[in-house]
């Protein structure tokens, strides 16, 4: 279904149809349509269109954070900042796109070669609900950029998310076409992806969701760039700051009711300061206000989905079954909506759920470890490799630690935030490609040789 439910209520507030064929291909062969004409602009046409998007999303902040924590739950203050983040992704590639793809000389002895980033059509992005413009915000500023044009199937639990995106492109003047939100379930991705229109494809989600995509994609020969799960090690050695590395957990471990990718899921610590750090991690969750998303002074609001949070629990009481134990939470908060506490477990060992699974919520995994190569050999572990975070008051130590950890980023004594002007993607089962910076509008793009004898 795609469907508003709120999840403060867990009442559907508002339904809509899936696109009937017919209606799909009209609106792809306006999207063809558009890509003739806007493969054409001038770079300064594009960053014009961004910066106004950008500049909408700044205007109207107040009624987009809103439809965010409406449909999925975030709190108000964190949506209006995925507003503003998310205005700062179309501006970077606004004004940093001349110089991203400008011709590249390359030096040859006989005459002039260079190699041009051309554009190359249709870019299918399919995207989640968990950071709901932001993800979108993150394939389309370098693809418009590009010359490329954006379909968008989002998540079916934020179509008016989706199509407040579509409409802020259009009111900044896009031609139409050059900005689609389809309203599509995942089952119609792998024939679509057939059409010879559609150039490339991205997905943000979960392994089978990326695993279904690249298959596709495959099959058809098609580019394509997958940023899935993560289970992120947030590594405290014995020589941090303590208080600090707990500032850090709990926002990295908690913001967005702890449903981002690169969350700190697995907090390891040394022996050493363990103790310490697991009691005044401890003391951060106690008295959190549960309420209202919509307010401001809530700290804990719902997780997105009554759904998510079955699964959450069960991963969770099928860990403390096989022996683990809660230090706190553990249970879902009674009261109407997907409320979830926010949770630490401890005693976590290789045969139960929580070492192996990802937890998409407000859970933390603790482990206490002998040594700097016990962290590190426990981060890599695991089958995902998105981020981690390393925290020591000795950077080339942190260094090194980040060195032989096998992920698509560290952070060093910060947790791990997406930036526009720094890339974003995984190795291992977390995915490829890389999204944000100068290589993100580098995946969809025709990296063209022109020789000149
Ligand atoms: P899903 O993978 O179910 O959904 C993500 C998107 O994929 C949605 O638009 C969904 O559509 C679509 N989809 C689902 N199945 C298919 C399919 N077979 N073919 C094509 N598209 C499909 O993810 P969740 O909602 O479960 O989101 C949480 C997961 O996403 C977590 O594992 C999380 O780590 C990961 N994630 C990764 C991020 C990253 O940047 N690396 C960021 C955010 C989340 P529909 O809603 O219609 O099912």
């Amino acid at each position: 279904m795609i469907q508003t439910t709120n999840p403060y209520t867990n009442k559907v507030v508002k339904t809509f149809d899936e696109l009937s064929d017919v209606q799909l291909e009209k609106k792809l062969a306006k999207a063809h349509k558009a890509f003739q004409s806007w493969r054409n602009t001038t770079i300064a046409e594009r960053s014009a269109l961004l910066l106004e998007v950008a500049s909408l999303m700044r205007k109207r902040k107040a009624e987009l954070a809103a439809l965010i924590t409406l449909e999925m739950g975030k709190l108000i203050a964190q949506s209006e900042a995925e507003v503003e983040m998310c205005a700062s992704v179309y501006e970077y590639y606004a004004k940093n796109s001349s110089a991203f793809l400008k011709d590249r000389p390359i030096e040859i002895p006989d005459g002039k070669a260079f190699v041009r980033l051309s554009p190359i059509g249709i870019i299918l992005a399919v995207e989640p609900w968990n950071y709901p413009y932001n993800q979108v915000a993150r394939l389309a500023a370098p693809n418009v950029m590009a010359g490329n044009v954006v379909c968008l199937k989002h998540a079916s639990n934020v179509p008016q998310c989706a199509a407040m995106i579509e409409k802020l492109f259009k009111d900044a003047g896009a031609p139409e076409g050059v900005f689609t939100n389809l309203y599509l379930s995942g089952k119609r991705i792998a024939k679509l992806a057939a059409d010879p229109r559609i150039a490339g494809l991205s997905l943000t989600g979960s392994e089978a969701a990326g695993s279904s995509l690249a298959e596709a994609a495959g099959k058809n020969l098609k580019k394509s760039v997958l940023e899935l799960g993560g289970s992120d090690a947030f590594i405290v050695l014995d020589d941090a700051d303590v208080d600090l590395a707990v500032e850090k957990a709990f926002l990295g471990r908690f913001s967005n009711t702890g449903q981002a990718c690169t969350s700190a899921k697995r907090i390891i610590v040394l022996q050493k300061v363990a103790d310490e750090f697991l009691e005044k991690f401890r003391q951060k969750l106690i008295g959190l206000k549960v309420g209202d998303p919509m307010d401001k002074t809530t700290q804990i609001g719902p997780m997105v989905s009554e759904e998510a949070l079955k699964n959450l629990d069960k991963q969770v009481k099928a860990t403390v079954k096989a022996g683990a134990r809660i230090l706190v939470g553990g249970k879902r908060i009674k009261r109407e909506g997907a409320f979830y506490e926010f949770t630490i477990i401890t005693g976590i060992t290789k045969e139960m759920p929580a070492y192996h699974e990802e937890l998409f919520g407000p859970v933390a995994s603790f482990y206490s470890v002998k040594d700097e190569a016990a962290a590190i050999a426990l981060a890599n572990d695991t089958g995902f490799g998105l981020g981690g975070a390393v925290f020591s008051k000795n950077k080339e130590r942190a260094i090194n630690v980040a060195n032989q950890m096998d992920t698509g980023m560290i952070f060093i004594n910060e947790n791990l935030a997406s930036r526009p002007d720094l890339p974003f993607g995984g190795t291992k089962r977390s995915g490829y490609g890389r999204e944000l910076s100068a290589l993100g509008i580098e995946e969809f793009v025709n990296k063209k040789l022109i020789r000149v004898a």
